[in-house]
């Protein structure tokens, strides 16, 4: 028998399948989804192939297959087939994210309490910029930081083992700081240490009771049917999950319940541990080392495991049997993948549901609008989703109270600080009745950047067309696209002024003047530059909540579903950084990220008060966030995106283009112009011309795209799949080209 396979390796040239010879001991055992590994070429190391598909004999001659590693269900390799048309991408990219993470790695020995585990200490772009312009060579070098970069946390054996390479040079990589090692105290069931007393189901108020019993008559059924749960913040989405999985486990199915990370979150996962207990929940996330990840996927795939959850790629966990799909903050931009394959884990959902006819729940206070919008046609095309309200926050806590302050009004008065007279004295307030506060700044670091007063000059990236952020801790410049990073000046490089002024807030400013306004108050920060590698949030939130601190100040990353009985103000410092930027979503961004924000104000029996500052207060997202009202939203939002033609209405594909010659790049997305002015028609899809990016160089890549507006379907992605076919058969040397149909973000 003859195996055609996909060998594991991202270049365009090998999506294609090769012919290998089963030998007679493997025939047995050698299936469709079968991983092995092959010769290939000339490279003395074997490589991993996936097997897509058996035949009696090929035309070539053939090698034997040498070892087989892992199996996949024949569903997973269609899967990865469907994901690589419609995501523009290899196949192997695909099967990559269905395998068992770590197959074939040797059995660890017993471990000590800590472990050192590596990470990367450089920057990936740098490193990337520094392979590409062959400042690093060492194929095994390369080997290693590339394993790193997708297995961060792992341990010197595994790394050893992986990556087939020595201890010398990973020790190389230590000293030359491209790797760090970092203690870590082991647990390797990440469940381990978690105690939590069991709690019963709650009595289900009627609103929760209705949406139950309408997705619990589609679990009987046996149907796929999509639902939204669309409720409030508070109003009891999550007890209605954990009722609905009950009902599944008692029918012996199981569950993928995804959350956008997890990690984020420790909260939610205890909320269901103390439901089901630990035995038949498996966890899977980024900040799992791989030897934890290989564990968990393990139990799922021996049958162990009733309950999966994890962020958006818990999507492929092998359960059998699922009965139901259950994706809480369907909004959340992180189940769309930025990175290849750029799947969207909710499209992933669809079909499973469709091939198991099980329900798939999407929940939300803020849904997305096109899931919204699909659920609020009227047609009864296959494609509606059920609408289900939780209009009432179901411990009876109410909903805070909104104020939203004009900071022009407060420059006008002399008001200087970054805190309004409101804010200032809510805060002051709070404090004395030592109630909890969360304030909320979308920008990290400590001024966004440094400028000559006397002739205008900024500090630049040198490798990135971007002006570098300030931050205090070590008094440096640093970019936030690439990493770099350099000492402050104090004298302008252009004009020798010494006139340097420190413009815009980040919050490390933030927490700066708090302390100086608020000696008396206890704060605790949360960013990415807080939170790092190890495993900080959920030590940052435990001691917010248990220590009682006053004050928590953070980005993004406060925003997420977080409980705190004890927080009663909430303070958005400037409500307008997410609406300017260039995005046809910024409305739909702030609102969402207003209304979360507000949410964690007030969860109990105490009533929150919200207080957004802002310099455009009459900028409809933020009224309807005052007014907490999404159908308003939604109403004024959708007829603005019907007016211009954007998503639901059509979708926005992206082709992006970068490169190293600026020539070339000019050559090949004019290329790609031309062939797509030919081949799609200009009734259905209106084509622009090639432009640079917003942020037009990153890490010395020159950076330009291609817009088109139109709807994708199955032909849509075939002139697409074709197009990028045509454009690599090419021959160009140094430009790299990528699709992605409604991108998170268009810079
Ligand atoms: P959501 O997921 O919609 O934000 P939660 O599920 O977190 O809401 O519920 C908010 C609070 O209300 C939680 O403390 C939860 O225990 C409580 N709760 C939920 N459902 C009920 C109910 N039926 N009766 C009483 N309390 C409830
Ligand atoms: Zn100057
Ligand atoms: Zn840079």
């Amino acid at each position: 028998m003859i195996a055609e396979v996909i060998i594991n390796r991202s270049a365009k040239k090998l999506n294609r399948t090769f012919d290998y010879n089963i030998p007679t001991e493997m025939q047995d055992f050698v299936i469709i989804g079968s991983k092995v590994l092959v010769p290939f070429g000339n490279s003395k190391k074997l490589e991993e192939a996936y097997v897509i598909g058996i035949k009696e004999s090929s035309n070539y001659e053939v090698k034997d297959i040498v070892k087989i590693e892992d199996n996949l269900t024949d569903f997973q390799i269609k899967l990865a087939k469907w994901m690589a048309k419609h995501y523009f991408c290899n196949v192997s990219d695909c099967i990559k994210l269905m395998l068992t993470p770590g197959t074939g790695r040797k059995e660890n020995k017993v471990q000590d309490k800590t472990i050192n585990v590596i990470y990367l200490k450089k920057e990936i772009e740098e490193i990337e910029f520094e392979i590409e312009t062959k400042k690093l060579k060492s194929e095994k070098q390369i080997r290693i930081l590339k394993f790193v970069k997708d297995n961060e946390g792992c341990t010197i054996p595994e790394l050893e083992t992986f990556t087939d390479t020595s201890r010398a040079i990973i020790n190389t990589l230590i000293k030359n700081e491209y790797l760090e090692l970092v203690e870590k105290t082991i647990e390797r069931n990440p469940l381990e240490n978690k105690k939590l007393e069991t709690t019963e189901k709650l009595q289900l108020t009627d609103e929760q009771q209705q949406a139950f019993d309408k997705i619990e008559e589609s679990l009987k059924n046996e149907k796929f049917k999509e639902f939204l749960l669309y409720g409030v913040t508070g109003s009891g989405k999550t007890e209605v999950y954990l009722q609905l999985i009950k009902k599944v486990i008692d029918e012996k199915k199981t569950a993928i319940v995804l959350v956008p990370e997890i990690s984020l979150t420790p909260q939610m996962l205890d909320r269901f541990i103390s439901r089901f207990g630990k035995e038949e929940i498996a966890v899977l996330h980024s900040k799992l080392s791989i030897g934890e990840r290989h564990d968990e996927w393990k139990k799922i795939k021996d049958g162990k495991i009733k309950i999966v959850i994890g962020a958006r790629s818990a999507i492929f966990a092998p359960l059998e049997n699922l009965g139901i799909i259950i994706i809480d903050e369907e909004h959340d931009s992180s189940y769309k993948s930025e990175t290849t394959p750029k799947y969207n884990a909710k499209e992933i959902a669809e079909l499973l549901g469709k091939v198991n006819k099980c329900p798939v729940v999407l929940g939300s206070a803020t849904p997305d609008l096109n899931t919204f919008y699909r659920a609020n046609l009227d047609n009864e095309n296959s494609k509606k989703i059920e609408l289900l309200k939780l209009t009432k926050r179901a411990n009876e806590s109410s909903l805070p109270d909104v104020e939203v302050v004009d900071l022009k009004m407060e420059l006008a008065n002399g008001n200087r600080s970054m805190l309004s007279v409101d804010l200032y004295s809510a805060i002051e307030e709070n404090l004395k009745n030592k109630l909890q506060t969360i304030l909320f700044l979308n920008r990290r670091g400590y001024s966004t950047f440094i400028m000559c007063r006397e002739c205008g000059y900024t500090v630049k990236c040198p490798n990135c067309n971007i002006s570098l952020t300030y931050h205090r801790f070590g008094n440096i410049l640093k970019c936030h696209y690439c990493g770099h990073e350099e000492k402050v000046v104090t004298i302008c490089p252009e004009c020798g002024s010494d006139k340097i002024r420190y413009f815009g807030t980040g919050t490390q400013k933030l927490e700066q003047e708090i302390n100086k306004q608020f000696p008396q108050a206890s704060t605790i920060r949360m960013d990415v530059d807080t939170v790092s590698k190890k495993n900080s949030h959920e030590v940052i939130l435990n001691k917010f909540k248990n220590e009682n601190i006053d004050i928590l100040i953070g980005t993004q990353m406060v925003v997420k579903g977080h409980h705190f009985p004890n927080v009663t103000l909430v303070g958005v410092i400037t409500a307008d950084s997410s609406l300017n930027i260039d995005d046809y979503r910024a409305n739909e961004r702030t609102f969402q990220i207003l209304t979360q924000v507000a949410g964690r104000a007030g969860r109990e029996n105490k009533k929150g008060k919200v207080i957004i500052q802002s310099y455009t207060p009459e900028n409809f997202s933020i009224e309807c966030s005052k007014k907490q009202d999404y159908d308003l939203f939604y109403e004024t939002e959708i007829a603005l995106r019907k007016q211009l033609k954007y998503p639901p209405f059509c979708d926005i594909i992206l082709i992006s283009f970068n490169s190293l010659d600026e020539k070339e790049i000019q050559n090949v997305s004019m290329n790609m112009y031309n062939y797509l002015k030919q081949v799609l028609n200009e009734e259905d899809f209106k084509i622009f011309k090639p432009m640079p990016c917003p942020v037009d160089k990153i890490q010395n890549r020159f950076r330009w795209r291609i817009i088109i507006k139109g709807k994708v379907d199955e032909n849509t992605n075939l002139i697409l799949n074709k197009a990028l076919r045509m454009v690599y058969n090419q021959n160009f040397k140094n430009t790299r080209i990528g699709i992605d149909v409604n991108p998170n973000s268009m810079m």
